[in-house]
């Protein structure tokens, strides 16, 4: 088998102190633009607006980071009329130079990284080195997608004698954009780049919590010379302008990330059709997980508990595809639990900003109260193992680990995402398949085993989009680790994989009698 050719960016070796010092330098320079308002962008103009929000530092929430300016619905509809004006001539653009402002654009965040980590550390709170690996994918996604969109550009010829067969691709329309906040800029910049090289004319609508960082992928793509009208940045509210953009008639695809409510909702709304409307809309939704690590008895400790530690509490738990349940087998359940504590307690809870951080503050206070009440579902339902004390300046929750959860217990059934984890005992192998299969969701799921027969049932049945062996379940890379679940966890492909621009595009066939 080939391996894949595509390379990804590196990320920073912060062993290295020119890494550190650079680092450094790009959170003082951060620091001093805090307070800057961010307005939206609607055809190739930064626009004034009625309604400005805060976005704060999760870690401190005294800090504001920036304002923005939030669109109203008279708004949502002018960028609409100026993504319809810009597509004839966007569509036809070559994909050559499509695909070139995506690599321009891929080459700035290289250049920006340092800063684009820091404003992802302070405005969701996510861990440094966490944050630097987000810049990364975000730069794989523009370099990736843009070589994929050069591989489908030569279509397939299917000619005969006396006949020519072309099948070619072309774009959809207008793609609706609704990013979330745990990758602020990996996922809006996968998302919106590949409606883009498939030479859609995108809006963005970024999650409330992560605008200024939509606002600077924003800076970026103006700057990597997108046409005026093709991209626009329109952040505001879900409810309002977010709805009002998935129902629009001239929508032709939404590509959302975000909670399974509101992604059943966005399909339910898109399948129905409007007058004047001629064409269904296509939806590609990633709407969450409920994902399992089964530990048998063959499993190397050392290993499974670091992996464990890592896939619950990286950002805090919250990833759609962060590990929530571990479904360990009888033999080795209690040595598990005691080893899986002990190493949690080891986790420093503070800033994101300190280098010495491994679990950050959740996004913001209604996440927090959400995922406190969860705790105390769980504690009616189970027994606590370990609750991490944090402090208060910030949306700090410590890491709960609740063990002899019941498999179908709330807190083992429902996506908390948040430092929540629910020890399950299975009494063998099968059992535990079983019990990992038992949710609404198939996104990620991981298995430590020395075992080749179970190694080889997980393949098989453990049913999850991504299956992960003897390693963690998070941190997939672009082209490496194509990324994204079915059941409840979204319909659409995985990003970062090879069939996932076919979703932004139409084909055609047009044959040609000689
Ligand atoms: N792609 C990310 C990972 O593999 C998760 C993305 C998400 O949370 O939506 O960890």
């Amino acid at each position: 088998r080939a391996p894949s050719p595509f390379s990804g960016a590196a990320d920073t070796d912060y062993a290295e102190e020119e890494a550190r010092k650079k680092s450094q330098q790009a959170f003082q320079n951060v620091r001093q633009q805090f307070g800057k308002t961010y307005l939206p962008l609607i055809h190739g103009e930064y626009v004034q607006t009625q309604e400005i929000i805060d976005s704060l530092n999760p870690s401190n929430f005294s800090e504001v980071i920036g304002k923005v300016g939030l669109i109203s619905v008279e708004q949502a509809q002018q960028a609409m009329q100026a993504a319809k004006a810009a597509f004839p001539s966007w569509r036809k653009t070559p994909v050559t130079q499509r695909a070139g402002i995506l690599r321009k654009a891929a080459n700035l965040m290289e250049q920006r990284r340092a800063e684009l980590s820091a404003w992802i550390v302070l405005e969701v709170g996510k861990p440094v080195r966490e944050a630097d690996a987000e810049v990364s994918e975000a730069i794989d996604f523009c370099r990736y997608y843009a070589e994929e969109m050069e591989r489908l550009d030569k279509g397939y010829n299917y000619d005969v004698s006396g006949e020519t067969n072309r099948y070619i691709y072309q774009p959809r329309g207008i793609a609706v954009v609704i990013s979330p906040w745990n990758f602020p800029l990996a996922i809006a910049t996968g998302m919106t780049v590949a409606a883009l090289v498939a030479g859609n004319c995108t809006l963005l609508k970024p999650a409330e919590t992560s605008s200024v960082i939509a606002a600077k992928l924003t800076e970026i793509l103006v700057e990597a010379g997108i046409p005026k009208g093709v991209f626009q940045y329109v952040p505001g509210k879900g409810s309002q302008v977010g709805a009002y953009l998935v129902s629009h008639p001239d929508t032709h695809m939404i590509v959302f990330t975000g909670s399974q409510e509101v992604g059943c909702k966005i399909y339910a709304e898109a399948a129905t059709l409007k007058p004047l409307q001629r064409h269904m809309k296509r939806v590609i939704a990633e709407m969450g997980g409920k994902n399992t690590i089964i530990v048998d008895e063959s499993a190397d400790l050392d290993q499974a508990v670091v992996g464990v530690v890592q896939s619950a509490f990286g950002y805090s738990g919250q990833k759609c595809s962060a590990c929530s349940r571990v479904v360990v087998v009888e033999p080795i359940y209690d040595t598990f639990v005691q080893r899986f504590v002990e190493a949690t307690k080891s986790l420093n809870i503070g800033a994101a900003e300190l280098p010495s951080t491994t679990v950050g503050p959740v996004i913001d206070a209604n996440a927090r109260d959400r995922i406190r009440e969860y705790i105390e579902k769980g504690k009616a339902e189970a027994k606590v193992a370990l609750e991490l004390p944090a402090p208060d300046n910030g949306y700090f929750i410590g890491p709960v680990i609740f063990k002899d959860v019941s498999p179908n217990a709330i807190i083992a059934q429902q996506e908390i995402f948040g430092p929540v984890v629910a020890v399950i005992k299975a009494k063998n192998f099968q059992q535990a398949l079983s019990i990992a299969n038992d949710t609404n969701y198939a996104l990620t799921g991981g298995l430590y085993s020395r075992t080749p027969s179970h190694i080889q049932k997980a393949q098989e049945e453990f049913e999850v989009g991504n299956l992960y062996i003897n390693r963690t379940i998070t941190g997939a890379i672009v082209a490496r680790q194509p990324f994204g679940g079915f059941k409840l966890s979204g319909v659409g492909s995985k990003a970062g994989g090879p069939d996932y621009l076919l979703q932004f595009l139409e084909p055609r066939t047009v044959t040609e009698n000689i």
